[in-house]
């Protein structure tokens, strides 16, 4: 399940593993344990040799619940503080290194391959990490129908409302993501491309456990 920020791929990927009976494997994540574990170091992001050092000298672990977020950096549960500002400021540009992903996917590919069933969320799941899955599905949405859900999710928890800010935001990650060397963030070309600008998570988990039906013979 690829796609940009802000389509509800995170809800509809956790929804969707729980309808199929299957694990799941948030990457996104294992890019923000990275930034974490690298912002705590004080390495300098400027510099790609001493972050992909630091990242693989990380001891961090991320679980395949759907139902149970376990997401640890050296025995610590940091699940909050990965989603927190400064660690969405840095983590495209550690991303970005390429050393990092080689890190990172080589962890994706070993969970995958002692799983049999698993929906795995990122950006380059389809195109790079996993070229053979079964279903290949790319969520996307306008821009503004993102930054709109994503203020809505702020003002709800109680962190703001400056739709031009996230709108902001969005269109920066956006565009650090899609124009990135390594593995820029793009639709598989065997991918379903499915717009959620003007449904809801309920139908996007529908249409997406018939379409898994379909593309693998199986009757849900
Ligand atoms: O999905 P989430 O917003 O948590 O991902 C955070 C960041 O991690 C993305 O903006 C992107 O830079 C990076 N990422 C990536 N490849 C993936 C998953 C996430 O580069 N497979």
């Amino acid at each position: 399940m690829d796609g940009p920020s802000g389509t509800g791929k995170s809800t509809v990927s956790k929804r969707l593993a729980t309808s199929l009976d299957a694990r799941y494997l948030d990457t996104g994540a294992m890019y923000r344990i990275a930034t974490l574990g690298v912002l705590r170091k004080g390495v300098d992001l400027a510099d790609a040799v001493a972050v992909a050092g630091a990242v693989a000298a990380l001891a961090w672990s991320v679980g395949t619940d759907p139902a149970a977020e376990q997401i640890e950096l050296d025995g610590e549960d940091v699940s909050d503080e990965i989603r927190g500002a400064a660690v969405t400021r840095a983590v495209s540009a550690v991303s970005a290194v390429a050393q990092v992903r080689e890190v990172l996917v080589a962890r994706q590919r070993a969970i995958a391959a002692d799983t049999p069933h698993i929906v795995v969320e990122g950006r380059d799941i389809g195109t790079v990490v996993l070229p053979d899955a079964d279903v290949k599905v790319y969520l996307t949405a306008s821009a503004r129908a993102r930054a709109e859900r994503r203020n809505a999710q702020n003002i709800a928890e109680g962190r703001g409302d400056d739709f031009d800010a996230v709108l902001a935001d969005v269109e920066r990650r956006d565009h650090l993501d899609s124009t990135r060397t390594v593995s820029p963030l793009r639709a598989a070309d065997e991918a379903d491309v499915v717009d959620t600008s003007d449904m809801g998570i309920d139908d996007v988990v529908a249409t997406l456990v018939r379409l898994v039906c379909d593309r693998t013979g199986e009757v849900q």
